[in-house]
């Protein structure tokens, strides 16, 4: 596909304003600050596609756009913000697991981490659902030029050992929008979804 031609649809306060269930849904998520608003703006080749968060954990806004005729990406808000109130958390995480679980056109998540701090609590939490739910899962180390290439590979494969203990069939590659690394693997990603 080429995602180039991907437009902004609409920005949803909760997943009950999402347009109607159809089509393949690929949905892309993180805590704040790893780099996804990025990642879309690189994946689309459009600066400003998504917005870079410069307060993060500000936008709680569920971003839709159409790559194709109902083949959607979805930029799912950041989470882990330490000042958001633990309220507003907790009512965001039910919200994200009830997505990933009923949501019938999601076909693939992408969890974006920093290559320097993978795997918190909330982003193994975010693999557990999606694998739980028969969602196919791929994990972007972000800011990956940020390490020298025996750091990066070491982290990819500590990360890749990890991840066999989620199960599933996890595909992790090393990412930066920076760089351009990791670009091509994302797109390939894609179109085996939007394909299916
Ligand atoms: P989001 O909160 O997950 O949407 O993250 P952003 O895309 O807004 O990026 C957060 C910060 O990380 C910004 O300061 C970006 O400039 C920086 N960043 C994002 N991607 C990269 C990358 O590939 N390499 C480097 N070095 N920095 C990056």
């Amino acid at each position: 596909w080429n995602y180039h031609q991907t437009h902004f649809v609409l920005s949803a306060p909760d997943i009950r304003h999402l347009p109607s269930d159809t089509g393949i849904e690929v949905a892309f998520a993180g805590r704040s600050n790893a780099g996804k608003s990025s990642a879309l703006n690189t994946l689309t080749n459009q600066k400003g596609l998504a917005r870079t968060s410069k307060t993060p954990g500000r936008t709680q806004l569920i971003n839709l756009f159409e790559v194709a005729d109902g083949k959607r990406l979805v930029d799912l808000p950041g989470y882990g913000y330490a000042e958001v109130p633990e309220e507003v958390k907790l009512k965001w995480q039910r919200a994200l697991g009830e997505y990933l679980q009923k949501r019938n056109s999601l076909k693939g998540l992408v969890v974006l981490m920093d290559i320097r701090h993978p795997l918190k609590d909330l982003d193994q939490q975010m693999v557990n659902w999606a694998v739980a739910s028969n969602i196919e899962v791929m994990i972007l180390l972000t800011k990956a030029d940020k390490l020298a290439s025996g750091a990066r590979k070491a982290q990819l494969n500590m990360v890749r050992e990890a991840a066999a203990a989620f199960g599933g069939n996890i595909e992790i590659e090393a990412f930066s929008s920076l760089k351009k690394i990791g670009v091509d693997k994302l797109r390939q990603k894609l179109d085996n979804w939007y394909n299916d």
